[in-house]
């Protein structure tokens, strides 16, 4: 019987489960471009439901526990004595989501001599040592597509809220001001503006897609050109570099994964190279982004404006400069924890489990490493991690 070791976010601070805001969510089945949702034979969940945190252990209890199995969910996962590290010389599986990252390092990995698998649950697996994971061979998965609508739809409202001015606007009023200048001095429309991504992969494309009907002029980047008809229906122009992409745009949304070649990528010399009063939204990775370069373009008002979702270490300390930074929208890692998308992310983990229990192959789109190698979406997106 095997021991799975799952880190999960805390509970809400008032209790479990939460007053749900909807009854039930959209059933969707396919993604954009065909690839179906996950596939379980049986979930234990209603779509939904909070399943991200401790107790609700991305409703799997019931189907490990049934198999006899032995299921250890914790949040407390920082330290050597933390209840992770404690569990994991003799866990068989780890699953943790990228909002709360089980850092799965060089020197845990080989503290954990029973570990085969380790799960992200969601999209993303920069926490996971991969060349250490693939020197132990320990097959890496991730559910590819679960959530990259959920970020989408976030960037595009960190987009807007930063050139809208939303949140400070939100703020007057919700202390019950009414100074509409203090609103508008920094507010603009999108409108004109020219817009641009870095990387078009599942998320980058959503993104483009989504703000075509505002009118924009809309920009990418990536390592490989998009085919020309997709580049024709949404008007995009193609740069060959981050540094021309930049330097044509008012905003940038960056979509590409975290490996060596992306670190640091927005240090100050890229920053300074934007045009005055750019935007930046960032729900990749932190790591993306020099963190102190950051905090002095939002002081100077190089940058106008920086939102996003993720940071580096998570959870951030509590005196992160992002927290109080000028002009930031930034929030807790959650574009891709949506109630939606936390109900495929469940879905596609449970799919992994019994694929693994039941000896089936697990889709070739979930697997980052296997086989002591990287192997089906881990050997296009983090290539570089593993020869560094
Ligand atoms: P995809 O694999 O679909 O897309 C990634 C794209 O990035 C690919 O097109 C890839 O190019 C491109 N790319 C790789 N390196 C570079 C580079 N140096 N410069 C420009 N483009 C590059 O992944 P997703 O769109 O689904 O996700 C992207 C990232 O978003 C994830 O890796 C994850 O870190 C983050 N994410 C964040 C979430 C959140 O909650 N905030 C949730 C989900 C994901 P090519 O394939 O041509 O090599």
């Amino acid at each position: 019987m095997a021991k799975i070791l799952c880190v999960l976010f805390d509970d809400p601070t008032t209790g479990y489960p939460p007053q749900y805001a909807r009854k039930d969510i959209p059933k969707i089945e396919v993604y954009p471009g065909g690839q179906t949702v996950p596939t379980p034979k049986h979930i234990d969940f209603v779509p939904g439901e909070l399943l991200g945190c401790v107790s609700g252990g991305l409703g799997l209890r019931e189907y490990l526990e049934g198999l006899g199995h032995t299921f250890v969910v914790t949040s407390d996962k920082e330290g050597p004595d933390s209840v992770f590290e404690k569990e994991l010389p003799d866990a068989d599986i780890v699953i943790s989501q990228p909002f709360w990252p089980a850092y799965l390092t060089a020197e845990r990995i080989a503290k954990a001599r029973k570990l085969k698998l380790a799960i992200t649950a969601g999209i993303g697996s920069d926490h996971v040592d991969l060349d250490a994971a693939i020197k132990a061979g320990i097959t890496v998965v991730e559910e590819t597509f679960s959530n990259s609508i959920s970020v989408a739809e976030h960037a595009v409202m960190m987009i807007l809220s930063l050139v809208r001015n939303y949140i400070p606007s939100h703020e007057i009023a919700a202390k019950g001001g009414w100074n509409i200048s203090d609103c508008v001095s920094r507010s603009y429309d999108i409108e004109g503006m020219h817009v641009g991504t870095v990387a078009a992969g599942r998320i980058g494309v959503a993104v483009l897609k989504r703000l075509k009907p505002f009118d924009v002029h809309l920009h990418y980047f990536d390592k490989h050109r998009l085919p020309e008809s997709v580049e024709k229906e949404l008007g995009l122009t193609f740069h060959p570099s981050v540094e021309e992409l930049v330097a044509a745009c008012d905003a940038i949304s960056i979509h590409a994964p975290l490996y060596p070649g992306t670190k640091n990528l927005f240090d100050e010399k890229l920053l300074n190279s934007m045009k005055p009063g750019s935007y930046v939204v960032n729900c990749a990775r932190g790591e993306i982004c020099d963190r102190d370069a950051i905090v002095r373009a939002l002081e100077s008002g190089q940058l106008a404006g920086y939102a996003g979702d993720v940071w580096f270490p998570q959870p951030a300390p509590k005196d992160h400069p992002w927290r109080t930074m000028p002009h930031n929208g930034m929030t807790p890692h959650i574009s891709g924890a949506s109630l939606s998308g936390q109900a495929r992310y469940a879905a596609g983990t449970r799919e992994i489990l019994e694929c693994w229990f039941e000896d089936r192959p697990i889709r070739n789109e979930y697997l980052i490493v296997a086989g002591g190698a990287l192997a089906g979406t881990g050997a296009k997106s983090y290539d570089v991690a593993a020869k560094k």
